[in-house]
């Protein structure tokens, strides 16, 4: 782990990596890809991206980094993961492949492919807690959402109620419990990082030290 600026790590076995980069780098954040244990053993955080899940836990398995990954979510590193991330994050996956592995640090049921399968795709504004400065545009790919969400789990945003939403209206798209945070949909697709800034916050909260004291590496 690093000594002076905080580093987050962004998990580019399959997926959006790049776009999660950039939200990174507008943030101000260092980041880094991590494939490999020792990549994953220098990092202060990680973001888990959009991409398919199932594929994503074949690769963490594949590239040995399942368990050490475990171990450094059980030991309380900070974590985002945007829906596939949020599926590889969960206890318990409704509608996944029987032998889909996971790193169950959320006590969330998620239900994958929830908004509709393969074509689905939906956009809406979401009142985020914790994110000021009104509605966030939120873009749902073949996403997930939230069935059940345990005491411990606090949920930062809905499905607005309304007609448009049908079976999506008041499901649960975005959570945090203690320091990992989830959302079914991709904010590093749409150019607004305040959900981004809130996770780079997170990190810094971790480690104590404010953003403006940092310089990359
Ligand atoms: N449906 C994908 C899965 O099951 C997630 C889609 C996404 O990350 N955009 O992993």
């Amino acid at each position: 782990m690093s000594e002076n600026s905080p580093v987050v790590g962004i998990l580019a076995l399959q997926g959006d990596v790049r776009e999660h980069q950039l939200a990174l780098a507008g943030c101000g954040m260092c980041s880094t890809l991590v494939r490999r244990r020792e990549e994953l053993a220098e990092v202060d955080a990680l973001i888990l991206p959009g991409g398919e899940s199932t594929t994503m836990a074949r690769l963490l398995v594949t590239f040995d980094l399942m368990e050490p990954l475990r171990a450094r979510l059980i030991e309380g590193m900070p974590a985002y993961g945007s829906c596939a991330g949020l599926i590889l994050l969960s206890r318990e996956i409704l509608d996944g492949r029987p032998d889909q592995r996971q790193l169950p640090v959320l006590d969330v049921v998620v239900r994958r492919n929830a908004f509709g399968r393969q074509v689905a795709s939906f956009e809406a504004d979401l009142n985020f807690v914790g994110v000021s400065g009104g509605p966030v545009r939120a873009v749902f790919i073949r996403a997930p959402w939230v069935e059940q969400a345990g005491s411990g789990v606090e949920v930062l945003a809905r499905v607005p109620e309304v007609p448009a939403a049908g079976s999506a209206a008041g499901r649960i798209v975005a959570i945090r419990q203690g320091p990992v945070l989830a959302t079914s949909f991709h904010p590093e697709l749409t150019g607004d990082r305040r959900v981004h800034q809130l996770f780079c916050e997170m990190v810094q909260e971790s480690r104590g030290v404010q953003v403006s004291a940092r310089t990359c590496r």
